[in-house]
């Protein structure tokens, strides 16, 4: 099986958007502690009387912002402000702030979607229809948000799937974070790809695209001249569609990360098509069966990187590149990573793709 990587793999690899997130890929075993116990079994039941985002129980959520219907009437996704949220209205107390120690207002927006009525279902049980309803649903709040007030800066889309990956909620949600910042690793990304667009008067996502479609090299043994490694970047692909490309990273942090991008250029999911976003939804469905089939009952986080709102970044439109990335949580993070920022990641991406290409999903 580890055809392409004979001795294993035990190297640094360097994140070529964000140079400073490396990841240690370190094939050998007991590298990193895999969780002892089998992680809490996510909850699959369809519906769960106590819940209060399952259908029934409407008025037992926070305010609703709003929502999607059937044709018959009944909801089918529900956007409400969190109960708890992260960040809210202006509180108008002055950041703590002393020398070095800057503080910012914790302002901004917090809501939840309840991404389907079932309780318990996967994103690769849903239909792609509603996957697409529901991005379609993200895209348009999102735009809201952007245009209601100019102080925020950023809004994060993102999804906690199981216990592991920290929903506290069972029932299949997501999370929007509207901030009056942009966040670092954003920053980053946004930074890093306009200097390679500067250099290069070509997009750092496309490049990695072109890479992974079609790029292979040998690496030959100095001395012996035997071939050590074989690199069929082609072998990153994991999934294809019209319109969109799911890529195993080559510097993965996890070890069953997938990121979803446009084949088409273009920096700001909120500009993507109705057509788009059909084959997005589609895609992402497809990828998560996959990982399904392979890690069994994926606990996850996913999240949207889109260019940000407002100045400093109206001129990242040539440069920039939005994607979706999937983290599915399969280990804990151990001293190592919390004090080096380097990640262990104890399966060759090269070997994960192919786990994941080789699966035979059901076609529609
Ligand atoms: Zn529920
Ligand atoms: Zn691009
Ligand atoms: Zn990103």
């Amino acid at each position: 099986m580890v055809a392409n990587t004979p001795k294993g793999v035990r190297e640094i690899r360097i994140n070529p958007i964000v140079p400073t997130e490396s990841v240690l890929i370190a094939t050998a075993r007991n590298m990193r502690p895999q969780k002892s116990e089998d992680p809490a079994p996510r909850d699959t039941r369809a519906h769960v009387d106590t819940c209060p985002f399952c259908r029934g129980n409407e008025d037992k959520t926070p305010p609703e912002i709003t929502r999607i219907n059937d044709d018959s009437g009944d909801w089918q996704a529900r956007i409400v402000e969190n109960l708890f949220p992260v960040l809210g209205e202006d509180s108008n107390q002055m950041g703590l702030s002393f020398g070095l120690q800057q503080a910012m207002d914790g302002y901004g927006r917090h809501e939840v979607i309840i991404d389907h009525p079932q309780h318990g279902i996967a994103i690769h049980e849903m239909s792609v229809e509603h996957l697409d309803r529901l991005f379609t649903l993200f895209q348009t709040r999102i735009g809201q948000l952007y245009e209601s007030d100019s102080r925020l800066k950023y809004v994060l889309l993102f999804k906690n799937f199981g216990p592991a990956a920290g929903a506290s909620m069972a029932h299949t949600h997501s999370q929007i974070i509207a901030l009056p910042v942009v966040p670092q690793n954003l920053q980053d990304e946004v930074r890093n790809s306009r200097e390679f667009y500067d250099k290069h008067h070509h997009c750092i996502f496309c490049t990695l695209i072109d890479e992974a479609l079609t790029f292979e090299t040998t690496i030959y043994d100095r001395e012996s001249g035997e071939v050590v490694r074989k690199i069929d970047v082609g072998q990153y692909v994991v999934e294809r569609g019209e319109r969109f490309i799911a890529i195993k990273p080559f510097a993965s942090r996890y070890e069953w990360e997938i990121h979803i991008l446009p084949l088409q250029h273009n920096s700001n999911f909120q500009t993507a098509s109705t057509e788009d976003l059909a084959d997005f939804a589609r895609v992402l469905k497809r990828t998560m069966s996959r990982l399904d089939a392979v890690i069994g009952g994926a606990q996850y986080n996913f999240f949207l990187h889109s260019q940000p709102h407002g100045p400093g970044y109206d001129d990242c439109e040539a440069s920039y590149h939005w994607h979706l990335e999937i983290c599915p949580r399969t280990s804990i993070p151990s001293g190592f990573e919390l004090g080096s920022g380097l990640f262990v990641n104890t399966i060759s991406p090269e070997l994960a793709a192919e786990q994941l290409r080789a699966v035979q999903l059901d076609t529609e």
